[in-house]
């Protein structure tokens, strides 16, 4: 980011009419900067999906997926608590177009639990495509949690899988770590990011998506209804320039 861009981003930042609703776990770091939050002990960074098969080159690419990667590599050190996803299919897994005769990707057809896309086969499990971006650098990361492994059930949530009952389990792991407070970023907007916020929300998290570092599909105004959805549940949607970081401070 260049410095007259830091500069821009403080001066909106640091604007009277400009105010963040802080959280739980969440708190201001000075009265001269007091809409950007420093994530505490009690928050965590949720970092969806940031796969090869989601950015250039993968198999089903978000237009300018691989942009969020340079946001959210500065963005990770600011938290105590990091948690990366990765969507990790089986072959042959019921959300792949491919598994299903007659039927191209982006099709939706109707299965036990409801409605699904169909999407072209990816995040295939132990492939390239289904490795962590190669430019993400989170050392920070505690956790990865894998969703979409059952062979009958998509998953894009990164707490539920698509029939809205099977857990994958990180909501009792984060509230057994005493996490209250989450940040989610990823891909895309307006699938595994929206889902994994609104679970987030009815599991009782405080919710922030951060939404430069994300990226959506846009599948027939999906993105717009994402984040309606969202704020309609109480999801709280931020930019990465809210957020203190080192970076942030040094730029001071
Ligand atoms: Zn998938």
């Amino acid at each position: 980011m260049s410095m007259n861009r830091r500069a821009a981003l403080r001066a909106l930042c640091s604007t009277a009419a400009y105010t963040m609703v802080l959280g739980p776990g969440v708190s201001s770091r000075s009265r001269a900067d007091e809409s950007r939050i420093k994530p505490g002990a009690s928050s965590a960074l949720i970092i969806v999906d940031v796969q090869n098969c989601f950015v250039q080159g993968g198999t089903l690419a978000v237009a300018h997926g691989e942009d969020v990667v340079s946001v959210i590599n500065g963005l990770a050190p600011a938290f105590q608590n990091v948690i990366l996803t990765q969507d990790w299919h089986p072959p042959g897994h019921t959300s792949f177009a491919s598994s299903h005769p007659g039927k191209q990707p982006f099709d939706t057809i109707t299965l036990p639990y409801g409605n699904q896309v169909l999407w072209p086969d990816h995040c295939v499990q132990g492939t390239p495509d289904a490795a962590l971006d190669t430019d993400l650098h989170v050392p920070e990361a505690q956790l990865v949690l894998r969703k979409g492994f059952h062979k009958d059930i998509d998953s894009y949530s990164a707490f539920r899988e698509a029939d809205h009952r099977t857990p994958t389990g990180l909501g009792a792991y984060l509230k057994e770590r005493g996490i209250k407070t989450l940040f989610v970023c990823g891909l895309a907007t307006d699938f595994c990011v929206a889902w994994t916020a609104l679970d987030a929300r009815s599991l009782g998290f405080d919710t922030y998506v951060i939404e430069d570092a994300c990226r959506g599909i846009d599948l027939k105004g999906s993105l717009a209804a994402a984040w309606k959805k969202m704020r309609s549940h109480g999801v709280k949607r931020i930019q990465s320039a809210n957020i203190a970081t080192d970076s942030t401070d040094s730029a001071r």
